[in-house]
């Protein structure tokens, strides 16, 4: 079934895209937690981690360096979080895989 992520990455529904190429999207979250708060998704519409597979390595890999290298490009040298919610137990509510990227604000743990 087709997430709203979808329709971002088919620009069916806007969003304020920060990177794109072939396989991946990066775009500020509608609902910031933190001063920076960007999403780094696959164009793979993957429901969740649960779902990755061994031919995903390289895309998931891919998805962590970008999300490290937009997070030093957006202000966040000195320090940032990296979030997957997995299922409703793990806190997902769009399913479509996602990195949640958050910085520039100091982070607590545990989160909630
Ligand atoms: P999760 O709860 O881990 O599945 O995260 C979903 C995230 O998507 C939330 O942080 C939402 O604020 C975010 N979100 C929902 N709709 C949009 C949208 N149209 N554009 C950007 N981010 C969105």
């Amino acid at each position: 079934m087709e997430t709203l992520f979808t329709k971002i990455i088919n620009r069916e529904i806007p969003a304020k895209i920060i990177y794109e190429d072939d396989q991946i999207l990066a775009f500020h979250d509608i609902a910031p937690k933190a001063p920076i708060h960007f999403l780094v998704i696959p164009k793979k519409p993957i429901r969740t981690l649960n779902d990755l597979t061994e031919e995903d390595k390289p895309l998931a890999g891919h998805l962590l360096f970008t999300a490290q290298r937009l997070a030093r490009e957006l202000g966040c040298e000195d320090g940032f979080r990296i979030v997957m919610n997995c299922n409703e137990l793990g806190g997902q509510t769009v399913y479509h895989i996602h990195m949640h990227v958050l910085g520039q604000r100091q982070m607590h743990w545990p989160p909630g």
